[in-house]
């Protein structure tokens, strides 16, 4: 039994109505269909979710072909309402008899297998194992700390240094969060951001972020901006322009000062995510692009929108210095960026090799661990005021 979560179907509802989600499910169905054998049943078991039963399976790699085939039917690109729109899943997969023999069963753990995939960044799948119970509980539970932890001053925004490649000058600082919990330590956003997003609480946190951020940024040299990580799923909602211009004007920071770092959202093809990069633009304040080189990246992005910024992933700069391809990627990003004004920030730079290559490439900033990690509040105002000196 497969379980299947279809991605952006609530970002593609959200954004182009109803029957637009609708018929991207429609798509989905149709395509899923036509990856299965004549026996086997598909079956939309409500929301974007699906069913699929495999029969007569001689072995494991006989469904993970099968998984495979969906992934690849499901990844070209919808046409819907005359929008292309790209999307994804997340699947999670019990096999009987071992992970049961009635239906319910199989599904049931078939539901926490897809729980298990979703926690590894979606897009990809899982077999049902012993043990994904209790962590799907965990989870719930890390939900509910989380909400609380957004009142209970758990949260803190830390800082990490950006820096001119040129002259080593803080142009500005990022804002990475850090959850402080009391009896498992410090949790990374990696692990709770997506949580937030599935949850919904991502709005309350990003909101906070921002507040957090831009009032923290007030105190620095007026040179220095501030950056702050938008997800997805707050890019989306039609009242994030409002929400930026509350945290600039609480907090007095001249909307020049604020930069806004957004991943490529599935929807940048979209007319509608292109209007919210404007309306933001008005704004007055930068957009950044981050992570570029993974996921969704591609050169022809560039051309949609004017970037004030293109973010490097630092999985291109982890092998800028080997043999692969690594490094004539960054030049052709370096040259496409120059050539419309915007500015490149190469991330998690570690070591002086590293920098080098960057700085003969043209990059024209740099962050990353060789000059410091993300730091406390205070420890970047001790800093900035030092740096400045
Ligand atoms: P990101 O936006 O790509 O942030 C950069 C991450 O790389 C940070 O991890 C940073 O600490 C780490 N890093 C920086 N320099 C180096 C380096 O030289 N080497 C290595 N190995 N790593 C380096 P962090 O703070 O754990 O954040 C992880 C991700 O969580 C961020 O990736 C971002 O996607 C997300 N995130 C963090 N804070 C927020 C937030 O306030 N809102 C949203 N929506 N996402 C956030
Ligand atoms: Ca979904
Ligand atoms: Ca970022
Ligand atoms: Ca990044």
């Amino acid at each position: 039994v497969l379980y299947i979560d279809i991605d952006e179907f609530k970002a593609v509802n959200d954004a182009l109505g109803h029957s637009a989600g609708d018929e991207l499910l429609k798509g989905v169905a149709e395509r899923l269909r036509g990856c299965l054998g004549d026996a086997d049943v598909a079956a939309r078991l409500g929301g974007d979710e699906f069913a699929v039963i495999q029969m007569a399976i001689k072995d494991r790699a006989e469904t993970t072909r099968l998984v495979d085939e969906i992934h690849s039917a499901i990844r070209q690109p919808f046409e819907c309402m005359g929008h292309l729109i790209t999307t994804d899943a997340s699947i999670g997969i019990a096999l009987a008899p071992g992970d049961g023999v009635h239906l319910d069963q199989l599904l049931r753990n078939a539901d926490l297998a897809l729980y298990g995939a979703k926690a590894d960044g979606r897009r990809t799948y899982r077999f049902f194992e012993a043990g994904m119970d209790q962590r799907a509980k965990a989870r719930r539970s890390l939900e509910l700390e989380l909400r609380q932890a957004i009142t209970d001053g758990s949260l803190e925004t830390y800082y990490q240094p950006v820096l001119n490649i040129e002259d080593g000058k803080i142009s500005s600082c990022e804002a990475l969060l850090r959850w402080r919990h009391r009896e498992r330590g410090m949790i990374s956003p990696a692990e709770f951001i997506p949580i937030a997003e599935d949850s919904g609480l991502i709005n309350e946190l990003g909101q906070w972020v921002l507040n957090a951020a831009c009032a923290e940024a007030v105190n620095w040299p007026a040179h220095v901006r501030v950056a702050v990580n938008i997800s997805p799923v707050q890019f989306r909602s039609q009242s994030l322009s409002l929400n930026v211009a509350a945290a600039l004007a609480a907090s007095g920071l001249p909307a020049s000062r604020l930069e806004l770092e957004i991943t490529e959202a599935v929807l940048i093809r979209d007319d509608a995510a292109l209007d919210a990069l404007h309306q933001l633009r008005k704004l007055g304040v930068r957009i950044a692009l981050d992570d570029f080189g993974t996921g969704y990246s591609s050169l022809s992005y560039l051309q949609r929108f004017p970037f004030d910024k293109i973010k490097i992933d630092r999985s291109f700069i982890k092998d800028i210095a080997g043999p692969g391809a690594s490094s004539s990627i960054v030049q052709a990003v370096v040259n496409i960026a120059a050539a419309s004004d915007m500015m490149t920030t190469a991330e998690g730079v570690e070591t002086e090799q590293q920098r080098n290559l960057l700085y003969i490439l043209g990059c024209t900033e740099m962050q990353g661990y060789l000059f410091s990690p993300a730091i406390s509040a205070a420890d970047v105002r001790r800093l900035l005021l030092s740096h400045r000196a």
